[in-house]
């Protein structure tokens, strides 16, 4: 937890720069462990975990230290995931949902913004859940969250015109069948922004040559592309840059167990370093 100061109770952390304010905005949404009592689903605490994107966060802590904002979630993104837009919702997969909905093929296999199904492999709950449960978990998690990222956006770019932001995940080391990638080993980083979008091409090359200069496996917009926190923020014309980092978790930790392994601190060192790179790049521009 990289803030343990405030209240766990928060659904959101929002650590402020602990050096001079640099345009440089992290924020990782899936890496929240703090599960809500009605969250009811049905699957084993441990298998649960597995869709949290664990340690993420603390894999980034240090950025900060260079001048970034950094904004974590507590909450569990199988609860809720703040990766989506607020109307990616199927209708028929709750019982009684009257607000507006705009559903994607992600809702339609249950990975929307509140997923029905663990990896399209299992159902998360053995009821539907109901329209008001869903219109809380949206008022009580995805307004805060999305209100801290648009907030530092706004405050970033109305003080030096320009943010730059790296949306922070882990993914499981071989996808699954419904996975863009099939069943196959995942490459050591997926670097995406919506093909050409979200960022300028400069930013993305600084950050994939970074990790390439480690001796990294980096591959870019594929098989992710990037997704709502990359998408919803980001006007490159306008100075708001945005792209996706996806850490395979092999690197870092064991699936099965959520248990960091041996080469956690190695990965952060280099985090760091990208960390750092990006807070330079973001200030010199
Ligand atoms: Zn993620």
């Amino acid at each position: 937890m990289i803030n343990p100061s405030s209240s766990e109770s928060e659904p959101v952390t929002v650590v402020q720069p602990r050096a001079n304010t640099v345009p440089a905005l992290f924020d990782s949404p899936h890496s929240g462990s703090t599960y809500p009592e009605d969250f009811d689903a049905v699957v084993e605490h441990q298998v649960l975990r597995r869709m949290e994107d664990a340690f993420v966060d603390e894999l980034f802590a240090a950025a900060p230290d260079f001048g970034a904002t950094l904004i974590a979630a507590r909450f569990p993104r199988g609860y809720l995931d703040p990766n989506r837009s607020d109307l990616d919702i199927d209708p028929d997969a709750f019982e009684g949902w009257e607000g507006p909905a705009e559903p994607t093929e992600k809702s339609e296999v249950g990975k929307g913004l509140v997923w029905t199904s663990l990896h399209g492999l299992k159902p998360l709950y053995d009821r539907k859940l109901s329209g008001a449960e869903v219109k809380a978990r949206i008022d009580t998690y995805w307004r805060p969250y999305h209100g801290a990222v648009a907030q530092a956006y706004d405050d970033l770019h109305a003080a030096f015109g320009r943010v730059y932001h790296v949306d922070c995940h882990s993914m499981r080391a071989v996808g699954n069948k419904f996975d863009a990638d099939g069943v196959t080993v995942r490459p050591d980083f997926v670097i995406s922004d919506h093909v050409g979008k979200s960022c300028s091409p400069a930013f993305l090359e600084l950050v994939v040559e970074h990790l390439r200069g480690l001796d990294y496996d980096v591959a870019v917009n594929f098989p992710m592309k990037g997704a709502e926190l990359t998408y919803r923020y980001a006007d490159p014309a306008n100075g708001r840059h945005a792209l996706q980092i996806e850490i395979n978790r092999r690197l870092y930790m064991d699936e099965a167990a959520i248990q960091k392994n041996e080469n956690f601190d190695m990965l952060q060192a280099d985090l760091t370093g990208l960390s750092k790179a990006v807070c330079t790049f973001a200030a010199a521009q």
